[in-house]
């Protein structure tokens, strides 16, 4: 898990760096990020949140979320069926939050459901009301 740790930290890193590169010497705040639960690191972050794009928020919230939930010993769980993500899985795509089985399964319905919009769902429907 340690692994994992370094890697969305040094995730973290880059990111906030190309950030702060992007808005200029506006906010030129002390660069050590290696603790991420200093609340004057969140401090910072709420500042700089300000200042991202979309996707680079999306991304750092991503990661940040990811590292509370290790803080808590909450992570590397899958969100559906809570068995643990394969730790391959973690360094490949560490901000997943579904297991293999779950994430096939959920594209797989995903298509079916494009492919059958059909009577089975309508009846149990009706019957309930
Ligand atoms: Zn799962």
């Amino acid at each position: 898990m340690e692994e994992i740790k370094r890697l969305l930290l040094a995730e973290k890193a880059a990111l906030l760096a190309e950030i702060r590169d992007k808005s200029s010497k506006k906010n030129k705040t002390n660069s050590d990020i290696g603790d991420a639960i200093d609340s004057s690191v969140e401090e910072q972050d709420r500042e700089l949140d300000l200042l991202l794009q979309d996707r680079e928020q999306s991304r750092l919230k991503g990661i940040e979320n990811a590292l509370q939930r290790m803080e808590s010993d909450d992570f590397g769980y899958c969100d559906e069926c809570g068995e643990n993500i394969s730790k391959k899985r973690l360094l490949a795509v560490p901000l997943t939050r579904m297991c293999i089985n779950c994430q096939s399964n959920e594209e797989r319905s995903r298509l079916a459901q494009n492919a059958f919009s059909r009577a089975d769902y309508s009846s149990q429907v009706l019957s309930d009301e």
